[in-house]
């Protein structure tokens, strides 16, 4: 059971500010007449601010999830939970965070941005997670590890148990971001966060739940660590169309029960089909709703696709991924495509 004191870890202008109090703060519920936000009267309901705490939705994720909404922070995709963990938490100029290599890009983006340090800790070489690596390459300047399971380019699920040897020993925080646990066969790290005040779990609803428009991304962890977070956040950072089309979302769960499996019957279909092809070197198990395979030419192969307007990614300038391309897992006919064309590549 990790234990660490969350005020130490907060930057000190941070700590000792007072949030902005918006209209919505200082008054909720129902009234007749509004007129304390300067909002315009006509063109309802979009002319009214959205609940800055999105209570609603707050409270149907916890029923969903079984996490208390004062453990659950919304934000803008999962994107601005990163980047309000650096700002939270990390001094610029000063502190350094630790993470996997290879890995989701956009920490290293946040690092740079706030003027972070960034350091990599190099996967062992079957992608599997190294704890002792991790907890070395730290020192009394990290305050955050992040790690990613399943990993994105990867595709595997972390060992769990080095996950929580990292969470025990480490004395920031850790952030394991679950974007993609839906497709794995496991339940993932919500259950650990009471038992761990330094864990933050990070979930998104852009892939398994069908939502990348909408942008809407969470992190669940101790209410120390979500009230930082909710303290310097934009006061309206979840819009209404979000906030009401998740709502609707939310009631129709079961499409998302099937859409998972067909995803994930559709990825083990994939591999049988893309593994008949010489030029597929590899196909690397996978815990998500994407394949990273091994080819012997990543470049050729994405380019003779792009011309027939079919897109994946190349990942071959990535450590540990020389020739790799990773593909996302498309509806059946858009992997019978993808199929198709590459049975007309020729080496
Ligand atoms: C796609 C993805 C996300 C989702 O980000 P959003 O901002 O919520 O859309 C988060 N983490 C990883 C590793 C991803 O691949």
């Amino acid at each position: 059971m990790a234990r660490i004191n969350i005020g130490s870890i907060t930057r000190d202008n941070i700590r000792n500010m007072l949030p902005y109090s918006s209209a919505r703060d200082e008054f909720q519920g129902q009234a007749s007449v509004l007129l304390d936000a300067n909002e315009n009267p006509f063109n309802a309901p979009l002319n009214r601010y959205p609940d800055p705490h999105q209570r609603i939705l707050k409270e149907r994720i916890s029923g969903v999830t079984q996490i208390d909404s004062d453990s659950i922070f919304l934000g803008n995709g999962s994107d601005e939970a990163i980047d309000l963990l650096f700002r939270a938490f990390c001094e610029p100029g000063k502190s350094n965070v630790v993470s996997i290599d290879p890995s989701y890009g956009m920490y290293e983006v946040c690092a740079h941005v706030n003027d972070v340090s960034f350091r990599k800790v190099l996967l062992n070489d079957d992608f599997s997670l190294n704890a002792e690596a991790v907890l070395r390459a730290a020192d009394k300047e990290s305050r955050i590890v992040f790690l990613c399971s399943p990993n994105n380019p990867t595709a595997n699920l972390l060992d769990y148990k080095s996950v929580l040897q990292i969470v025990n020993d480490f004395g920031g925080l850790v952030v394991v971001d679950e974007a993609y646990i839906d497709f794995a066969a496991s339940r993932g790290m919500l259950g650990d966060i009471k038992q761990h005040n330094n864990l933050v779990v990070l979930r998104t609803f852009s892939k398994a739940w069908g939502m990348a428009g909408i942008r809407l991304g969470m992190a669940f962890a101790d209410k120390e660590v979500i009230t930082v977070l909710d303290k310097i956040k934009y006061p309206y950072n979840i819009n209404i169309l979000t906030q009401e089309a998740m709502l609707k979302r939310l009631v129709e769960m079961e499409s998302s029960r099937d859409w998972i499996e067909t995803i994930i019957s559709e990825r083990e279909k994939l591999r049988l089909d893309l593994g008949r092809f010489d030029f597929i070197v590899k196909i690397y198990p996978s815990d998500a709703n994407f394949l990273l395979v091994k080819t012997t030419d990543a470049k050729g192969i994405y380019n003779f696709l792009k011309n027939r307007g079919v897109i994946v990614r190349d990942r071959s300038r990535v450590s540990l991924c020389e020739g790799c391309l990773r593909i996302t897992v498309g509806s059946p006919d858009e992997n019978t495509q993808l199929i198709n064309n590459l049975s007309e590549f020729l080496p």
